[in-house]
């Protein structure tokens, strides 16, 4: 079978959903066995959003293989249950960088270099690249950014050079637009939307399927009316409401009939549809038996979105323990303002996220000693590792001259510091020391426990490592690396000992977790987290019983009279 491509692409607004939509035709392709992958492409001239603010861009995904990418990749990976690669995330920086560089060989001899053919033609071939480089079926392609953006025009006429050439079975262009709701006469609008389709149509993309974010019902009127105005079928105009939870979404396309249109109209035969394992764990992420209070300390919490991932982890980990998890977005500037006490008091468990730079570092210090001191769940990512290494030596050595060199490079006690490999790394861009590495596991240790086996490989997103010179003194102190890169030179997890669960990774392991299949440091940590919350309601209840015994009379005899 030739390769099958769909393009996504946006209208209206930004942020309606495209992202989730993409994954969620990839879970719906793939639960008929059909084999799928993603790729994004962006507009933006950066090459990779490595060095973009998380205030800009939220969270950096690292795949496997070391790119930096879009957080849409995550919900792709996590959606599909499949591992993407670099070739997944292309943006124009990367496109004009190849053009660019092959002119500067010369291997265009002497022609004038320009966006139509031969930008054009580089984003057709990432494309096809793809496509070869997987083995897919279908490429499922979406395009960041909306409809109407000067910076994403040469991908649009690569899409519909691309249609024109493959052709029109082998091709599927999806416009997820939004309806917005109108409360004064209480309707929604359909005028933007065709809008929209009729700016797609300007560079000759007449959409075959659009799907309609909105927050109310999508009456079967206005379905009709949006078939009418922008020419396509009634039965791909595919209403797409706001749901509690972004994992419902496969299950609402898959009712609108999505999925079998798809597979109808590229003509591919696909095999019995099989939703039902993922119904089932949406059931139980949507009616959980217990809850926890989580709080997240990071300095860009306004913009949960830079942690997206710990964010989905927590959820994975929460539907594996039969639990809501509430996420409490905690700024670790606040932290170091307000004692810890007062923010943190009540909560089941802390995580301390990744982050570079001084700015809410102490605060991050400050909650970890706070889980120490209190025996409250803690889980470091990255940065919030070095948060937990710099507070216990703070504590061993007893003094606050204890820091990473990133922090405070004259630090007395430098217990993070460079990696070897960072020392003469100039350029900021793609040069941490990125992607999976294997790491060998402690046995002994409750991160050992938590894994269930004796190596593991994880994605890494850093410059600065646990100091190799601390690391007897911290063991026999009771700060003990309980993972290892496989030669012994790398600390890659630290874990307090005679504590219930205080862990803390030099790698991201948020970006592992998939539903269903949760990452077994997030599971571990929901547990103890859970764990924690039984005993102290234990404990509150035994103590409440004493006193309450009179109270329960009391009431006992008050409800007497009914
Ligand atoms: N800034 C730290 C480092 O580079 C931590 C990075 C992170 O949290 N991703 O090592």
């Amino acid at each position: 079978m030739a390769t099958k491509y769909i393009f996504v692409t946006g209208g209206v607004v930004s942020s309606v959903g495209k992202g989730i939509t993409t994954a969620s035709i990839g879970r719906l392709l793939k639960s008929r066995g059909i084999s799928v992958v993603v790729q994004k492409l962006d507009p933006y001239l950066n090459v990779d959003p490595g060095t973009m603010s998380p205030y800009q861009h939220g969270e950096v995904f690292v795949t496997a293989d070391g790119a930096e990418t879009d957080l849409d990749l995550g919900h792709y990976e996590r959606f599909l249950d499949q591992d993407l690669s670099r070739s997944s995330s292309v943006s124009s920086g990367q496109i004009y960088q190849a053009v660019i560089q092959r002119e500067r060989r010369g291997d265009y001899l002497g022609r004038t270099i320009q966006p139509i053919p031969h930008v054009t033609n580089e984003i057709k071939e990432r494309i096809r690249g793809m496509g070869r480089e997987s083995g897919a079926d279908v490429v499922i392609v979406e395009v960041g950014g909306t409809v109407g953006d000067i910076e994403s025009q040469p991908f649009l006429e690569a899409i519909r050079q691309m249609r024109k050439e493959e052709g029109r079975d082998d091709t599927l262009a999806i416009h997820v637009t939004l309806l917005p709701y109108i409360s004064t006469t209480a309707e929604l609008k359909t005028k933007p939307t065709q809008h929209s389709v009729r700016e797609l149509r300007s560079v000759g993309i007449q959409p075959d399927v659009i799907a309609c974010r909105s927050d109310i019902p999508i009456s079967d009127e206005i379905r009709d009316k949006i078939s009418l105005f922008c020419d396509v079928e009634p039965q791909a105009v595919i209403p797409l409401m706001t749901m509690p939870s972004i994992y419902q979404v496969p299950l609402v396309l898959e009712e609108a009939g999505l999925g079998d249109f798809i597979t109808d109209r590229l003509n591919i035969a696909s095999a019995s549809k099989d939703l039902d394992e993922w119904k089932a764990w949406v059931e139980r992420l949507l009616n959980p038996q217990h809850s926890l209070e989580i709080a997240v300390v990071g300095k860009y919490v306004e913009l949960p979105d830079a942690y997206l991932s710990v964010k989905e982890a927590l959820i994975h980990a929460g539907v594996q323990n039969d639990s809501g998890v509430h996420i409490h977005w905690v700024h670790s500037e606040e932290v170091a303002k307000t004692k810890s006490e007062v923010l943190l008091a009540n909560m089941d468990g802390i995580i301390v996220p990744g982050g570079f730079g001084e700015r809410g570092f102490e605060g991050k210090v400050d909650a970890t000693r706070y889980a120490r001191l209190n025996n409250v769940p803690y889980l470091g990512l990255c940065l919030g590792l070095q948060a937990m290494v710099v507070e216990f030596a703070r504590d061993h050595f007893g003094t606050e001259d204890v820091n990473s060199t990133e922090l405070a490079p004259e630090t007395a006690y430098p217990v993070i510091t460079l990696l070897d490999e960072q020392q003469r790394v100039v350029d900021k861009g793609g040069t941490m020391r990125l992607g999976s590495y294997p790491c060998r596991l402690e046995p002994g240790t409750i991160t050992r426990e938590a894994y269930g086996a004796n190596e593991t490989s994880e994605r890494h997103r850093h410059r600065y490592e646990f100091n190799n010179e601390f690391r007897e003194e911290f063991a026999r102190a009771g700060l003990i690396a309980s993972g290892t890169s496989p030669d012994g030179g790398l600390v890659e997890i630290c874990e307090i000992r005679n504590h219930p669960f205080m862990i803390g990774t030099q790698f991201h392991p948020e970006l592992r977790s998939r539903p269903g299949r949760p990452h077994p440091l997030f599971d571990g940590f929901v547990r103890a987290a859970l764990e924690r919350k039984a005993r102290s309601r234990k404990k509150s209840s035994t103590a409440a019983d004493r006193p309450s015994r009179r109270k329960a009379s009391a009431s006992s005899r008050s409800r007497a009279p009914h």
